[in-house]
This record gives structure tokens, C-alpha cells and sequence, in this order.
């Protein structure tokens, strides 16, 4: 029997081998850049690991934890919460009496929260034929002006990497439930060290690099040298972007961000949370050695600043030092990363067009680590089930 061929080699492409690996099926991967992981990546400069681009994973995702050696992977976690435009929120399940301390909150906030909390008691997957946005679903609720524009649209606009709030309410409710119950972290060598753990569990005869798909069909396809290449089946799981090339399909546009790196020295230790500022030049910060003091080298801090529009390295650098008076920042490096996040709607067309190509990737499922695995499990598990 031919091999099955994976198209890309991100996370929803590795899980795809893994899950056919696991059951014995022959494959071959085959990505286009040097290194596996896709969107996840990290980099080593000057003694600090830099993710390509500021995330984190969410260890409450049930194919994160179905699919990942998390103890491994030596976590360091953030705090359940956020510091929003200066006002410290910890996570209302965890502390519930930070809460009500909290001076932002009123009895109407209060109220609309535990309407939303009931709401996700229930199976939020209910909630995919809902047609509402984000921004709509919120407005809906009777919340006051002050906690809608000072930290849920915030908080939100930083989860989305997203200004205007268009993604479906059900990503709303389905992010809030994972925040909610959830931990966020980091591994201890970066975010790279996902898709290596995931890598090291297939042979490595069977992952080529640096390996450009130009074209394919259900049954082959074809490097950029020229050369075809048959198998029993084929997962394309790449972004978006090149689906659609590849396919010839219309798509939505997606989402980008770019991400800056500033160290300093050695900082007061502050509680390890995601600062959501929301102006033009800086979307959210954080100070990552807060989390996880081994990403930068001994006596340095390292902060990770997110920005959505075309922001210059002196613009992002001015808006964080007003966030940290007194902190001298050195520039490191910025990663300006046009598909960030890819829209969860308007995907009909490209499933039309696949003609039997099995699609993974995670703009089929919500755009994220869980929805990339998941969809890479669907894709293997398709075809598996044809044999
Ligand atoms: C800045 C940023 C922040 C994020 N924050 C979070 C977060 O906090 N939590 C979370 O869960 N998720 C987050 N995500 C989303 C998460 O990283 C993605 O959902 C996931 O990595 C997507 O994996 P994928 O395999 O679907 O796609 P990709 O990672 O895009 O993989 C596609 C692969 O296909 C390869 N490829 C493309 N074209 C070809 C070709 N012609 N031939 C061969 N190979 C090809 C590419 O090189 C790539 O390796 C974030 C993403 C970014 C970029």
C-alpha cells in the first residue's frame, strides 16, 4: 500500500502523523520551511528563547491534553486573569473576592457575568448556529460602559488579536470557558518545544523538509522540483493562505499582528499576567520572565509586546514605556506575522473545492492550538476509517 501524504507540517499536520502513526498507517510529511511546528516557533537570540509571535497554551484544551506530554513539557503558568488598562482582574472562580473588590464592577456587571457563567454550563457547542458577533453577544448583555470598554472588549480584542470583535459569539463563549477553567503556560524551552515533543514521536525518515508543495490531487502530489509523488491518500494541512492557492478558492482575510521583544534589567517581580493597554501602538504586554525567568539570560527581564497595526519599533517601544515608568527597554527583535489568526467562517467554498483531498488545519475548527490538533485527529481518523 502507498503511504498517506501530509501537505505542511504545523502542529495540525504533526498530529495527523501521529494519530496515523499510532494506528500503523504508512506516511510521509512533507513542509515546506526547515524546521516543524509552523505557526508555533520559537528562536534563540542572544540568550533569550523568543517565540515567533506571543502565545500560549491553554493546558484545560481537551486535545492538548489527549495529545501532549504537558509534564514534559516543564510548564511555567500565568495567573488566571488579566491587568486591564492598569486595573488588576483575576479570575472570578479562582479569586472570587477579588472580584467584588474590584472597583470597576457593578451590581449590573455582576449580574450579566453570572448570566454568562450559567450559559456556559451548558455545551457551549450548542452554541455554533448562533450569528451573532463577539461585539454583538456582548453588547447584548446589559453590562456597564465602564467594564464593557475598560475589560471585556479589551480582553477580547487581545484574545482575537482582533479590533472590531466580527468573530462568532460562539469563539466568545468557547475561549471564556477555557480562560475560565483553565491554565495558561509556557514550556520551559518556548512555545517550539510543542511541535518538537510532537516530532519526536514519529520517525524522522518520514518528515521531509524544506519541501514546497506546488500542486496536488486526492491520490498525488507535487514538489516545486517537479517531481510526483502517489499515495493512498492526501491531508493538506497548511495555512489558509496557501490552501486557498492551492485549491483556487476565494478565502476571508485573515487576521495578522506583529510582536515585539524589549529586555531590562532585572525587575520587581509583578503578578505573571497578560496587560491588555488596547491602544494603537500596543495591544497587550507582558513580562515573560515574570512567567518563566529562564527565557532570558541571568539578571535580564523579557517583555513581549503585540501590536495589530503597521507599528514601527519606536512607536511600541514610547507606548510600553509609558506602561513601565522608570524601565529602561532595549530592543531585541520583532516578528510581523500577516496570518496570525485565521477566520472561522466562510470555509464552504474551499471544502467544496477539495475534490477528495482531506483537508486539517486549524481555520476548519476555532483558530487555535486545540483546533489545529483536532483537526489534524479529524483528517487522520477520515482516513483510517476508509481501510
Ligand atoms: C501570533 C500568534 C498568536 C497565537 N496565539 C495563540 C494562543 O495563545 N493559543 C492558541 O491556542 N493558539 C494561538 N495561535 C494559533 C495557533 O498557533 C495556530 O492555530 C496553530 O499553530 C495552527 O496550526 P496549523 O497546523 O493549522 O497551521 P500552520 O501552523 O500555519 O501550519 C501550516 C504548515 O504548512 C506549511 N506549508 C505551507 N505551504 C506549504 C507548501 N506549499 N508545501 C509544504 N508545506 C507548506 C507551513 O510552512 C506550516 O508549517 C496563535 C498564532 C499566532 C501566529
Amino acid at each position: 500500500m502507498k503511504p498517506i501524504l501530509i501537505v505542511g507540517g504545523g502542529i495540525a499536520g504533526l498530529q495527523a502523523a501521529n494519530i496515523l502513526h499510532q494506528n500503523n498507517a504508512d506516511f510521509i510529511l512533507f513542509e515546506r520551511q526547515g524546521t516543524l511546528g509552523g505557526r508555533v516557533s520559537s528562536t534563540m537570540k542572544d540568550g533569550f528563547i523568543l517565540d515567533r509571535g506571543f502565545q500560549v497554551l491553554q493546558t484545560s484544551y481537551p486535545e492538548v491534553q489527549r495529545s501532549l506530554d504537558l509534564s514534559a513539557l516543564n510548564l511555567s503558568f500565568f495567573e488566571s486573569g488579566a491587568m486591564i488598562k492598569g486595573q488588576l482582574f483575576f479570575n472570578p472562580l479562582r479569586r472570587p473576592f477579588e472580584l467584588f473588590s474590584s472597583d470597576i464592577l457593578t451590581f449590573r456587571d455582576v449580574f450579566s457575568l453570572a448570566r454568562i457563567w450559567f450559559r456556559l454550563q451548558g455545551d457551549v457547542s450548542a452554541l455554533d448556529g448562533n450569528k451573532q458577533t463577539t461585539q454583538e453577544l456582548i453588547e447584548s448583555y446589559s453590562f456597564s460602559n465602564r467594564f464593557k470598554n475598560e475589560f471585556l472588549i479589551p480582553f477580547f480584542q487581545g484574545v482575537f488579536l482582533q479590533e472590531n470583535l466580527t468573530q462568532p459569539a460562539s469563539l466568545f463563549f468557547y475561549y471564556l470557558q477555557q480562560f475560565l477553567y483553565g491554565n495558561a503556560a509556557i514550556p520551559a524551552g518556548g512555545m517550539q518545544a510543542i511541535p518538537d515533543q510532537m516530532a519526536s514521536w514519529l520517525p524522522t525518515d518520514k518528515l521531509k523538509l524544506n519541501q514546497e508543495i506546488t500542486a496536488l490531487d486526492a491520490k498525488s502530489i507535487t514538489l516545486k522540483t517537479g517531481e510526483v509523488i502517489d499515495g493512498e491518500a492526501v491531508i493538506l494541512a497548511v495555512d489558509l493562505p496557501v490552501v486557498a492557492k492551492l485549491l483556487k478558492a476565494d478565502i476571508p482575510a485573515t487576521l495578522g499582528s506583529k510582536t515585539f521583544y524589549f529586555s531590562a534589567k532585572s525587575s520587581v517581580k509583578q503578578p505573571a499576567l497578560l496587560r491588555l493597554v488596547g491602544e494603537e501602538h500596543l495591544l497587550h504586554f507582558t513580562c515573560l520572565t515574570d512567567v518563566n525567568p529562564g527565557l532570558a539570560p541571568e539578571g535580564k527581564s523579557l517583555y513581549s509586546a503585540t501590536s495589530l497595526t503597521e507599528s514601527s519599533e519606536k512607536e511600541v517601544k514610547t507606548a510600553l514605556e509609558k506602561q513601565l515608568p522608570g524601565q529602561k527597554l532595549t530592543f531585541i527583535t520583532s516578528f510581523d506575522i500577516p496570518h496570525s489568526l485565521q477566520r472561522v467562517d466562510g470555509y464552504e467554498a474551499i471544502k467544496k473545492s477539495s475534490n477528495g483531498i482531506v483537508l486539517a488545519g486549524d481555520y476548519l475548527e476555532f483558530p487555535s492550538l486545540q483546533g489545529a490538533l483536532y483537526s489534524g485527529r479529524k483528517a487522520a481518523e477520515e482516513i483510517l476509517a476508509r481501510t
